[in-house]
């Protein structure tokens, strides 16, 4: 499949921006030119607000059964394209093929889920005080057309944990997604069209995310905003949404402390937390980044995450082999010489890595780097790459107040072979996820959130759809 020119998706249509504006999407494997992605002007996304609003009357009044089978279609349509999708993903995004496959695959059963959840939104009657004649009822209703924005680092499926909750509540949903990587969110969208989604129901738009957002939130008609991408740009968002009161979810950034106890399973901490370090070159929201380890196993951990970090294949994701592909962008570059220089700079060791490889495309080599002064911007700012950052402790006290020090809150790993450690890690590290003795495995059935600046509301689970549910309270009198 060759890279497509990417276009809007108003009211069921494919079209250009109003004035034909573009921007070119770049490979960051090779930082050649892949394509352009059309922009939308204001009246663009009138328009798409418009079809959002006839789109939302259209599937509020759809039979839930209904919409559950348009969207199942529309995850087996993903299942069957997965191949052709991943492809032009890897292109974008730069993340080996395996993995793009993967989320894409991941996406159809996140789709599913929500689908079937959707059948099992019910209100429920309250008894009355006194009158048999009254009927107190609780009903839930879907909360409108829904506004969405979503980052670069997993394109198909930062949409899906949004639209799936939204559609399966019975909303409509009219999506910014990344510039950067607008072809596998365009196939998404074109997954639920070709399913028989009516038109309006989701809308595609790109262009300038600032413009995007300050106009569709701010307009009547969109009655809940969704978010996900850094905490600075989540803040402002946020702010904008209370000043219109408009519902909101956000999924922001993390910090994620992986707290290797001194009776762990120290292998097992190095294959499951340094497997998820470099995964999608460590550009995730739960990423491991903090590495506390007990000090009598401090040196055997980071010599083992080093021989693993080593031994990861880079390269283009579209090579046979990669394990780890490029940067999504030049801006994660610059932020990994950054934070490494800083360390250094502080006094810790750099165990391996540290560098760019070569200078063509956006590659870092997997970076260990040990002895990390709490002081270093590693251990302060999200890195969103493949650097880990060790510290040594003493006593777990220390480690989970080292933990929770910092302002993020999305996600934690413990790994520990004490049911009372374990314990302790559950309850005291402040998470709005946390994985022991295990790598992270975020399901469609288990909320998945933030908490402190790392964000709130769920885009798992139940919760998820609640996100998109109005409660209205019914009293009934049978006169
Ligand atoms: P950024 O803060 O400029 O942008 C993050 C995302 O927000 C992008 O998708 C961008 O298009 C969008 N955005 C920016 N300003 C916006 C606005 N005013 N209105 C609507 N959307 C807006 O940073 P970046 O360089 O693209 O990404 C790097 C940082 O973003 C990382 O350090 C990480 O903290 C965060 N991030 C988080 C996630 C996540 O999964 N939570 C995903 C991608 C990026």
């Amino acid at each position: 499949m060759t890279y497509p020119s990417i276009q809007l998706f108003i009211d069921g249509q494919w079209s250009a921006g109003a004035d034909g504006r573009t921007l070119d999407v770049r490979n960051p494997a090779n930082g050649q030119v892949l394509g352009q992605v059309a922009c939308a002007e204001r009246s663009d996304l009138d328009r798409a607000v418009l079809a959002a609003q006839k789109g939302f009357e259209t599937w509020r009044d759809m039979p839930p059964v209904a919409r559950c089978k348009v969207m199942q279609k529309a995850a087996e349509l993903l299942r069957t394209r997965a191949d052709d999708i991943a492809r032009v993903l890897t292109q974008e995004q730069g993340k080996p093929l395996v993995e793009a496959r993967g989320e894409v695959v991941a996406g159809a059963d996140i789709i599913d889920w929500f689908a079937n959840e959707g059948l099992r939104v019910y209100g429920r009657i309250v008894p009355s005080r006194g009158n048999l004649a009254l009927r107190q009822m609780v009903l839930k209703d879907p909360v409108g057309p829904v506004a969405a924005f979503t980052p670069w680092n997993f394109p198909v499926n930062q949409i899906v944990r949004k639209v799936g909750a939204a559609l399966a509540a019975g909303c409509s949903m009219l999506v910014k997604a990344p510039e950067e990587t607008p072809a596998a969110p365009a196939a998404l969208i074109q997954a639920f069209a070709d399913a028989g989604l009516p038109p309006g129901v989701l809308g595609l738009v790109y262009g300038n995310p600032a413009e995007i957002s300050s106009h569709l939130i701010a307009h009547p008609l969109i009655r809940k905003i969704t978010f996900t991408g850094s905490t600075p740009v989540g803040k402002q968002l946020a702010a904008l949404a209370g000043q219109h009161m408009k519902r909101v979810t956000m999924e922001l950034g993390g910090h994620a402390p992986v707290i290797v106890c001194e009776d762990a399973d120290v292998a097992l901490a190095v294959k499951a937390a340094g497997a998820a370090k470099f995964r999608n070159a460590g550009q995730v929201c739960i990423s491991p980044t903090r590495f506390l380890v007990h000090a009598s196993v401090a040196d055997e951990f980071a010599n083992a995450l080093t021989r693993q970090a080593q031994a990861l294949k880079v390269g283009d994701g579209l090579a046979e082999g990669t394990q780890m592909g490029p940067l999504a962008n030049p801006r994660r570059l610059t932020a990994m010489a950054s934070v490494t220089e800083d360390a250094l700079q502080r006094g810790a060791r750099l165990l391996t890595g540290g560098q760019r490889i070569g200078d063509s495309g956006n590659f870092w080599q997997p970076t260990v780097l040990a002895d990390v002064p709490l002081e270093a911007k590693v251990f302060n700012d999200e890195p969103f790459g493949p650097v880990a950052a060790i510290r040594s402790f003493v006593q777990l006290d220390e480690a989970i107040a080292e933990a929770n020090r910092l302002a993020f809150g999305l996600a934690g790993y413990g790994f520990t072979r004490s049911l009372r450690n374990a314990d302790l890690l559950a309850r005291r590290v402040e998470v709005g996820m946390m994985w022991i003795n295990m790598p992270a495995m975020p399901t469609a059935e288990m909320p998945f959130g933030g908490i402190k600046d790392s964000g709130y509301g769920s885009e798992g689970g139940p919760e998820a759809l609640e996100a998109y549910l109005n409660l209205r309270s019914v009293a009934l009198m049978n006169v």
